[in-house]
């Protein structure tokens, strides 16, 4: 009994257990119902949302075919249109009835198709979709140019049933192309011809150009004096510059291509603006127009840079200045804009008191071939070419040129440079002072005193080219030697030297009996002396050299101490420097010799001052060399001409010179003695010019 209960009890919990969970099932299947309910709810809604999406868009993207003016035509595989719509219908000038049905080729496409255009349409039906372009023949049998996009389309089953163009008109764009090219053509040859004249004109002024290039070198190996030497330097760098110029306006292609190379290289822009000056001045000698070239004595060190268009640029606009202006003046100006370490930033102005420049042409005179005005070419020559090089080459430094002017009022060309600086300093910082025309005469003999053999040959390099006579001893004992027979008129003493130093030879000199007792010595010191004057008097010296020293500075101790161009009419240096030998134009044996032909006398002295310099460095040459035999010859040749022009003394002393040759004396001796006659030949020809 006890099992049955407790069977029927099991039975109990077990019905009551299955219907709680059908009751767990039936909430849980209603709950489902909900959701799924609500999930179609949701789906519906959105796929009404998408439909009306599609349905925008759709109406959209007519609206947008429409107003992109886009004509569209459908095609079967066969190429039978099947629809066109109103666009490609304006297009083309047809109906849409004339057009659906037939096969497009037939209709739209021109017969004389070109092999790209067939190509074009075969790829077309390789079932890709392509843009290209093509001629389309409208009604009226003219063409049009669309650009075409294709694609294919197809059916449920995935094949391919025909194709949708969509095109585009794009006749004008296309004309308008055709038209720049041939306008592109037009210019370009117009170019070439300019180009061409260009070429040719600068080869026609280049063979000239060259045989003067050629004779001037030929000139220069032919016996010339100093002053045609001089002459003959500036032809050659002008011919040099204008070869230059030449060659840039024949690579004028190139500058109009903006394709100017800037070459580096360390060069001295002091230098340079000091041979320009020089060329423009004499250019100038002519016209009552003043030239100054003013630089910035700040610029010390060398500069890399192109030197070949910088001279370009800077001979350009003094070109320009010194044509265009009259009277007045013309300066250049080279200053420092900014300097750092290793930069240095430069302002070059060229300013001109000319006629100036309307100022609606301020911009024009830059580009090529043009000028102010056209009375310019017929009063005043050129091309209109030389500005617009010239900011081309500025520009391709990364600058510009800037211009100021009025006219009547003159103007004012400038522009700045950056240059990287260079170690190497510059030399010749004092070309530009105004008295510039100072010249060391020759004919004064310096000796100097220096071990050191480079320092020896920078020496004697600056004297050579100052044209000065000069010895040189290895230390403080041969200075001694030579100051015992040789007067100089200026001694250079090294101090430190081995054998015997700067100090001891100048005690030697100045306590012992000897010509240059009171010669003026200079110290050239490292140190030891500072720069303290009264201390270097105190060892007997005149004056001091600090070392190491730049050509204007030693040029400056010599302008001191020798005689130079205008010192000559100051009593006060004529009184310190002036030999002690002086000589008087001997106006009896002037009378002598010429009477009261004064017209004859004028010529024969005119004759002996064109001539006597050439003469001279005949001789000069000859000593250097040291052949008497020649000095005796050309001794004996020069020593009449003296006593012709009133000095026979000079005649007396050339006497003395062809014995000294003629018995072969030592070339010291010589020398001696041909110093004597240069200072009274220098002497001389002052007082027979005023004579005359
Ligand atoms: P070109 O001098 O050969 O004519 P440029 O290009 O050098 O050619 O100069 C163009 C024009 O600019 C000149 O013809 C002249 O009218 C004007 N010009 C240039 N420099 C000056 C100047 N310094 N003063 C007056 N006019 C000038």
């Amino acid at each position: 009994m006890d099992k049955i209960a407790l069977l029927e009890r099991r039975v109990e919990r077990e019905k009551k257990a299955r219907k709680q969970a059908e009751k767990i099932l039936e909430e849980k299947a209603i709950e489902l119902f909900h959701v799924n309910q609500e999930l179609k709810n949701i789906s519906e809604k959105k796929i009404n949302q998408i439909q009306s999406k599609f349905e925008n868009s759709q109406k959209r993207y007519q609206n947008v075919l429409s107003n992109l003016n886009l004509g569209l035509l459908e095609q079967d595989q066969e190429g039978y249109i099947t629809k066109v719509n109103k666009v490609f219908c304006e297009m083309v000038d047809y109906t849409s009835e004339e057009l659906v049905g037939n096969i497009s080729s037939n209709i739209l496409l021109p017969d004389d198709l070109t092999a790209s255009d067939n190509k074009k349409l075969i790829d077309r039906n390789l079932e890709e979709s392509k843009i290209y372009d093509i001629k389309v023949m409208r009604k009226d049998g003219t063409l049009i140019d669309l650009i075409v996009c294709g694609a294919p389309f197809y059916d449920d089953y995935g094949n391919m049933v025909g194709t949708l163009d969509v095109h585009y008109d794009v006749t004008k764009e296309k004309k308008l192309q055709q038209e720049l090219k041939e306008a592109k053509e037009i210019a370009e040859r117009a170019q070439q011809a300019e180009k061409q004249f260009l070429t040719n004109m600068s080869h026609e002024i280049k063979t000239p150009l060259n045989v003067i290039v050629g004779m001037s070198h030929l000139l220069n190996d032919t016996k010339l004096d100093a002053q045609q030497h001089e002459y003959l330097d500036i032809l050659k760098s002008s011919a040099d510059i204008l070869f230059n110029l030449i060659s840039e306006v024949l690579d004028f292609a190139k500058i109009d291509a903006g394709k100017i190379s800037v070459v580096n290289e360390e060069f001295d822009i002091v230098q340079e603006l000091n041979n320009i000056h020089k060329i423009f001045k004499i250019k100038l000698e002519n016209k009552p127009v003043s030239l100054q070239t003013k630089i910035d004595e700040k610029i010390q060190h060398c500069v890399v840079g192109d030197k070949k268009l910088f001279n370009q640029v800077i001979v350009n606009l003094l070109g320009n200045a010194s044509k265009f202006t009259e009277e007045g003046s013309i300066i250049c100006t080279a200053t420092i804009v900014h300097e750092s370490e290793t930069h240095i930033e430069i302002n070059f102005k060229v300013k001109d008191s000319g006629i100036g420049i309307a100022e609606d042409k301020l911009e024009t005179i830059f580009q090529n071939f043009e000028q102010a005005n056209e009375s310019i070419s017929k009063n005043y020559g050129g091309t209109g070419l030389g500005l617009a090089i010239c900011q081309s080459i500025v520009e391709a430094q990364n600058s510009t040129i800037k211009v100021q002017s009025a006219e009547g009022l003159g103007s004012t060309f400038q522009f700045n440079l950056v240059f990287e600086k260079s170690e190497r300093k510059i030399t010749e910082q004092d070309v530009f002072v105004e008295d510039s025309s100072v010249n060391l005469v020759a004919g004064s003999t310096i000796l100097y005193v220096e071990d050191n053999p480079l320092n020896s040959l920078y020496l004697s390099r600056l004297l050579d080219k100052w044209n000065l006579r000069y010895e040189h001893a290895e230390n403080g004992l041969i200075a001694t030697e030579k100051i015992a027979h040789t007067k100089y008129d200026l001694i250079l003493m090294d101090i430190q030297m081995p054998v015997m130093n700067g100090y001891q030879a100048t005690k030697v000199i100045r306590t012992t009996e000897n010509p240059n007792q009171k010669t003026p010595i200079a110290a050239l010191t490292a140190s030891t002396l500072g720069n303290n004057l009264d201390k270097a008097k105190d060892f007997g010296f005149s004056d001091f050299l600090a070392k190491p020293f730049q050509p204007p500075e030693l040029k400056k101790l010599l302008l001191k101490y020798l005689k130079h161009d205008i010192a000559d009419d100051s009593p006060e240096t004529a009184t310190v420097q002036n030999p002690k030998v002086k000589i008087q134009l001997d106006e009896n044996q002037l009378k002598q010799v010429f009477g009261d032909d004064e017209e004859y006398k004028k010529e024969i002295i005119t004759m002996f001052l064109e001539t006597i310099d050439e003469q001279m460095s005949v001789l000069d040459n000859l000593i250097k060399t040291g052949i008497h035999d020649d000095i005796r010859k050309q001794a004996h040749k020069l020593k009449p001409n003296f006593s012709m022009v009133g000095f026979p003394e000079l005649t007396d002393d050339f006497v003395i010179l062809e014995k000294l040759a003629k018995s072969n004396d030592t070339i010291e001796n010589i020398i001696t003695h041909y110093s004597l006659i240069t200072d009274k030949v220098d002497q001389l020809k002052p007082q027979l010019k005023s004579h005359i």
